[in-house]
C-alpha cells in the first residue's frame, strides 16, 4: 500500500509484530525491565495490624482525658511474634511496625506520655489512625502490578513487599540498526569533501534502549545492493527486527526501497506525515523491517510515531506504566504554525508551562535535516492535514520525554 495514514500504518505493522519472548530476572537486576505478566500479591500489606508510631497501644475510650494513668503490661517490639493483649486501664509499649496488642485500638505517641513506675501517664490524644490495618494497602491475591509495566524504584520496592525475588520480564528483542549512505562517516573519523558524520544509528539506538529493547548497531552500509543485501541477511539471522535508515525515497540510490521491492516484501510505503513521509514497512526473510528516512529529524519522528506504537503493541506495554516517549497534551500556540497539504504536520515546538497553561513556540529552522531542532524544542505539533494554526489557537501536541 502506498501513502497511508499514521493509523493505517500502525494497524498494518501490528499484523507483523516482533515476537514477545520472556525471561526470568532477579529483583536486583530488574530496573527498567518490563513485566511480562500481572503480579499477584503473595501477602497482605500491611501483613498485620501494626503501629505507625513509637508510643503506647491503648483503648481509645480509656484516654479521653489528659492525665489518665494506665498500667504498663509489656512491650510489643517489631519482629516479636508474641503479642500482648490489653484490658481497660492498661497500655502496652509499642514500636513503629510492631503488631497491635489484642484489645488495643489506638496509639498515644511517646512524646505525649510520662512514665511513673509501672504506669504511663497519658497527656495527649489516642489516635486510631496510627493503627495501620492489615491489608489496607494491598490484599493477598490482589493484582499489584500489571504486565507491561516498566520497573522503576517504587515498583521494585512493591515487588519485594508482595514477596517476589525474581520475575518474568520481557526479553529485550534485538533490533538491528543499519544506516545506509555513501556520504556517511562514523563520528570522530576523518571527513573528506562531501562526507558527513553518521548520526541516525546512534539516536535510534538510544530510542531503542529507552523503550526496553536491545539495539544492535551495524557498521555503515555503502549504497550498493550487494552490501545492503549482506547486511540485511546478517541482521535477519541475528536479530528480531530491523530498522534501516536512509535510502527509502525516490532517488536513484535509494536502495532500501529498491531491494525491498525486488527481494523483500513491502506492506506499506510512504506515510501521510511531515516530516517523515517516506518510510516503508515489510519483511526481509521473515524478519520485520522498518525502513526509516535518512533525514535525522524524520528518522526520530518516525520512530516515535510508528516504530514505538508497533513495539508497544508487539510486546504488550501498559499504556500508563509501560515505556513512554511522549505525553499527548493540548497547547496554546504563541506563534502561528503552518500545516501541510494532505499530511499530518509534526512541527517541532517548545512547550512551556506558564502558570498552569501549556504554551508552545517555535524557535529554530524546522528542516527535517536539522536534528538541533529536536534538541532546542521538546514537543511535536499534531496538526491535522491541510490545517494552519493561528496564534492563541489550542492544538494537540506530543510533549516529548
Ligand atoms: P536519504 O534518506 O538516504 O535520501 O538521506 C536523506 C538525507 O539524510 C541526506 O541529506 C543524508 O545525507 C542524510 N542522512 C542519511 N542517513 C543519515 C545518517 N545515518 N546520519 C545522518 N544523516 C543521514
Ligand atoms: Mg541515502
Amino acid at each position: 500500500m502506498k501513502g497511508v495514514s499514521i493509523e493505517e500504518a500502525i494497524k498494518i505493522s501490528c499484523k507483523i509484530p516482533v515476537e514477545k519472548k520472556t525471561e526470568i530476572v532477579s529483583l536486583d537486576d530488574s530496573i527498567h525491565r518490563i513485566l511480562a505478566y500481572d503480579i499477584i500479591s503473595k501477602v497482605n500489606d500491611p501483613r498485620f495490624d501494626n503501629s505507625s508510631m513509637d508510643g503506647w497501644a491503648v483503648k481509645a475510650k480509656d484516654c479521653k482525658k489528659n492525665g489518665t494513668i494506665l498500667e504498663i503490661i509489656g512491650t510489643n517490639k517489631t519482629g516479636s511474634y508474641i503479642s500482648h493483649s490489653i484490658k481497660s486501664g492498661q497500655a502496652c509499649r509499642i514500636m513503629t511496625g510492631a503488631p497491635i496488642p489484642k484489645g488495643a485500638d489506638a496509639i498515644v505517641i511517646i512524646e505525649d506520655t510520662d512514665i511513673q513506675g509501672n504506669n504511663v501517664i497519658i497527656n495527649g490524644p489516642a489516635r486510631t489512625e496510627y493503627v495501620r490495618k492489615c491489608g489496607e494497602n494491598i490484599s493477598k491475591g490482589d493484582k499489584s502490578l500489571l504486565g507491561g509495566t516498566m520497573l522503576n524504584s517504587a515498583e521494585i520496592s512493591l515487588l519485594a513487599t508482595v514477596g517476589y525475588d525474581e520475575l518474568e520480564v520481557i526479553q529485550r528483542p534485538k533490533i538491528a540498526i543499519i544506516s545506509t549512505g555513501d556520504e556517511l562517516v562514523r563520528p570522530g573519523g576523518k571527513l573528506l569533501d562531501g562526507q558527513i558524520y553518521e548520526s541516525n544509528s546512534f539516536g535510534l539506538s538510544a530510542l531503542v534502549k529507552k523503550v526496553g529493547c536491545e539495539p544492535i548497531r551495524f557498521d555503515i552500509v555503502q549504497d550498493t545492493v550487494d552490501a545492503l543485501r549482506d547486511a540485511l541477511n546478517e541482521a535477519s539471522k541475528t536479530c528480531d527486527a530491523i530498522l534501516t535508515s536512509g535510502g527509502v525515497s525516490m532517488g536513484k540510490w535509494d536502495l532500501v526501497r529498491k531491494i525491498m521491492e525486488e527481494e523483500g516484501e513491502i506492506e506499506f510505503w510512504k506515510i501521510k506525515m511531515r516530516p517523515g513521509g517516506p518510510p516503508l514497512f515489510g519483511r526481509w526473510k521473515k524478519t520485520p523491517l522498518f525502513g526509516l528516512p535518512g533525514n535525522p529529524v524524520s528518522s526520530h519522528v518516525v520512530f516515535i510515531m510508528l516504530v514505538f506504537p508497533w513495539l508497544s503493541f508487539s510486546l504488550g506495554f501498559d499504556r500508563e506504566k509501560g515505556p513512554k516517549l511522549a505525553d499527548r497534551v493540548n497547547v496554546v500556540l504563541e506563534t502561528p504554525l503552518k500545516g501541510a497539504p494532505d499530511k499530518i504536520c509534526l512541527r517541532r515546538i517548545k512547550i512551556i508551562n506558564k502558570n498552569g497553561i501549556l504554551k508552545a513556540t517555535t524557535n529554530t529552522h524546522q528542516g527535517s535535516g536539522n536534528i538541533n531542532s529536536m534538541v532546542t524544542h521538546n514537543g511535536l505539533s499534531l496538526l491535522p492535514p491541510n490545517k494552519d494554526a493561528k496564534k492563541d489557537e489550542i492544538i494537540d501536541a506530543l510533549w516529548l520525554r
